[in-house]
């Protein structure tokens, strides 16, 4: 089976891609620079099974079927689209490249003649932020955000307009999919991504946007207070690329969307968790010591992922596995700035 992976030099494609070769398929990725295919290639060791080309334009069918020029493909996972809160307009640098880019990716799919698409979305894309905390609420994949694609161009922020971007994304591949098509879609809605890279960033600015949520307290001296949490449901990098490829191969995957989370958290518990498992010595005074032990988890809502276990067989990887392997790439990238 051969793969087509968009974004390959991302956070979260890195390791999907890697799953993917490690279980025996043949991957072809688009990267949108000449410079970052000899990166992504090295990033996997210059595997036979890897092919890396360049599509400039994530919204043109035409640029895709120009850079693949006659590969075969047998399914796509659509993971490239703009995280980042860095931006000028938000139309042009989230809104168009993510909704735009979506529906580029399943006009390719049609020409292609692939049998399954999977589309890499967000938790944005099911909860809503308008409504707050809201303690008593457990969100599912049943849950829509009810963000609009002019929500994002006109947010007041640029978090809201990224989670609008993620929900018109969404939303455009469900529509596309209203009419008969060769391929089923799965759309997977991450919580924040945390966990090691396989190829980290040398610079703080590099840090990709989930990973810079755990950067932005562990960085801190210990006698600092602990910042407020963000965006409190987390799922470790490793399972997400896992969901890809499960989505990929589970037949009644097909049709599905499925929220992908380890569990809820708060930045005192990433303290707290932090000091457990990384030494003093390479602590070297950081990680804001807080209200130990103070847990945020019942005053906001809570998360059911049982159907995601259930049709792609998951089991979450737990926090402390994950900051013992991030928090020293992160030092190493502090400790070098
Ligand atoms: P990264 O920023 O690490 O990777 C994003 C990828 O998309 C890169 O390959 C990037 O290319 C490409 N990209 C971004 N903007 C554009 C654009 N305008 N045109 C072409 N390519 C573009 O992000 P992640 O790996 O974290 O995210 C991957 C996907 O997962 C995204 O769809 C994101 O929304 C989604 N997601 C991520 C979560 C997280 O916590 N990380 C949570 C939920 C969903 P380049 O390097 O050239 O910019």
């Amino acid at each position: 089976c051969r793969v087509l992976v968009t974004g390959g030099n991302g956070f979260i494609a890195q390791h999907t891609i890697a799953v993917l070769l490690g279980e025996g398929y043949s991957v072809v990725t688009t990267v949108r620079s000449e410079e970052k295919v000899d990166a992504v290639r090295e990033t996997h060791n210059g595997h036979g099974d890897l092919t890396i080309v360049v599509v400039g334009d994530i919204t043109s069918t035409d640029a895709y079927l120009a850079g693949l020029e006659n590969e075969a493909i047998d399914a796509i996972l659509h993971l490239a689209a703009p995280f980042t809160y860095a931006t000028q307009s938000f139309e042009t640098d989230l809104m168009i490249p993510s909704v735009q880019g979506a529906e580029a990716a399943l006009h390719l799919a049609e020409q292609l003649g692939v049998k399954r698409v999977v589309q890499t979305n967000s938790f944005a894309c099911i909860y809503d932020a308008s409504l707050g905390p809201r303690p008593d609420k457990i969100y599912s994949a049943k849950d829509w955000a009810p963000l609009t694609y002019d929500d994002g161009v006109r947010a007041k922020d640029a978090p809201t307009a990224y989670r609008a971007s993620k929900v018109a994304a969404e939303r455009a591949a469900w529509d596309f999919m209203k009419q008969s098509r060769c391929f089923d879609l799965v759309s997977l809605c991450p919580g924040m991504v945390f966990g090691p890279w396989l190829d980290a960033p040398t610079s703080v600015k590099s840090i990709n946007t989930s990973n810079m949520l755990v950067y932005n307290v562990v960085s801190l001296p210990e006698q600092e207070s602990v910042p407020p949490t963000k965006a409190p449901v987390w799922v470790h990098v490793r399972d997400v690329a896992k969901a890809h490829v499960q989505a990929l191969r589970v037949p009644e995957a097909g049709g599905k969307r499925f929220l992908l989370a380890a569990n809820v958290y708060c930045n005192q518990e990433i303290a707290d968790v932090t000091r457990e498992v990384i030494p003093p010595a390479v602590r070297k005074g950081r990680v804001p010591i807080g209200q130990v032990g103070k847990r945020e988890h019942k005053t906001h809502f809570g998360i059911d992922v049982q159907e995601t276990e259930d049709i792609l067989g998951l089991q979450w990887t737990d926090l402390g596995t994950c900051l013992g392997e991030l928090v020293p790439q992160l030092y190493a990238i502090q400790d070098e700035d």
